[in-house]
């Protein structure tokens, strides 16, 4: 019999879900069985339309208040509310290129402009150009995916700087040493964006937030959806954030760990990842599409992509423990060859 489908295709947490939640999910499903109990609340009564419970967990976690968080259904939901709010049909938005898929799909359906930027030689992304093209807004992820590279310091610093409105995507921040989180959060100019998909473990939960100066996070609260993080989703993500940040760090560290095990293999297998310092590693091969098909028939999914800019086609791995890792490797071994 074949081992079952591995999923590398969607920079999930490979690791698990944090326990507080699963024990969140127990309770409320154990309590829907037992109307007379108190909790069956969570599905039949609608939640807090502002997830107030959930911002008040954030602001703690961050040491800030809840006057600078929003949320949303997922952080495609936070994203989807901040660019409808801060670029205008017509308008033009700035971002890296290549950058995480969403973008294109956020520019088309509110019939944006948008103005990419091809990245640096190194990974990192050109602030002075970002800033020269004149947009409404700029939209950045650091670590950026599909490239797992992090934009400098210093060309984060140059655009929160600018006072131009900046959405900075930081996704990926538990897997990096540095996310400039500081820099961005003196500015009023500046929203991050973060999830509880990737080292949270929440993805099929659908939780993300944004933390600003409370006069953009006022304007973004006002065209979001209400309700949009539900009572399951809002408990699991409060337990996970009271209870089990260790639990997040450590998983996130192993992935760090496994992060530079599994570019070590890919080396010495003869390919070239990029330096990645998010939870998975962008592999340039011949024919991103025909390689992730021929991973699939050795049962590996991961994500391909052609012709990114400055960079051709490649294929992008979720970093897995052992003996996933292994598995990956070999079957990009067998399906480059
Ligand atoms: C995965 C990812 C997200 C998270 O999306 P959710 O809607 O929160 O699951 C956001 N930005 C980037 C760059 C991502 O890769």
């Amino acid at each position: 019999m074949s081992a079952p489908v591995l999923d590398l295709s969607d920079n999930t947490n490979c690791y698990g879900a944090p326990p507080s939640a699963l024990r969140a999910l127990g309770i409320v499903a154990t309590v829907l069985k037992d109307s007379s109990m108190l909790g069956g609340d969570d599905v039949t009564r609608y939640p807090s339309a502002t997830a107030d419970a959930l911002r008040a967990a954030l602001a703690r976690m961050h040491g800030t208040t809840s006057d600078r968080i929003t949320t949303g259904c997922g952080s495609d939901g936070v994203l989807d509310a901040a660019v409808r709010t801060l670029v205008a049909p017509g308008a033009t938005l700035a971002h890296p290129d290549p950058t995480f898929s969403m973008i294109p799909e956020l520019v088309s359906r509110n019939r944006l402009v948008a103005a990419p930027v091809p990245l640096a030689g190194d990974g990192d992304i050109r602030a002075d150009l970002l800033l020269a093209t004149g947009a409404a807004a700029i939209y950045v992820a650091s670590p950026n995916n599909p490239t797992g590279t992090p934009a400098s310091r210093a060309a984060i610093a140059r655009l929160a700087a600018s006072g131009e409105t900046l959405i900075l995507d930081q996704a990926y921040a538990d897997f990096t040493s540095d996310a400039s989180l500081d820099l961005a959060l003196a500015r009023p100019n500046v929203l991050v964006t973060r999830t509880l998909s990737k080292a949270f473990g929440l993805a099929g939960l659908r939780v993300g937030y944004a933390i600003g100066d409370p006069a953009l996070i006022a304007r973004i609260e006002a065209a979001r959806d209400p309700y949009a993080v539900s009572a399951v989703a809002e408990r699991a993500a409060c337990a996970v954030i009271e209870r089990d940040l260790t639990w997040v760090r450590e998983r996130a560290a192993e992935a760090v760990r496994d992060r530079a095990r599994l570019a070590a293999a890919l080396t010495a297998c003869g390919f070239a990842p990029l330096r990645s310092e998010a939870n998975f590693v962008l592999v340039p091969v011949r024919d991103a599409l025909a390689c992730a098909g021929r991973m699939r028939e050795r049962g590996v999914m991961v994500r391909a992509f052609p012709a990114l800019t400055g960079i051709g086609d490649a294929v992008r791995i979720t970093v897995a423990p052992s003996p996933a890792l292994e598995r990956a490797v070999a079957a990009l071994a067998e399906a480059a060859r």
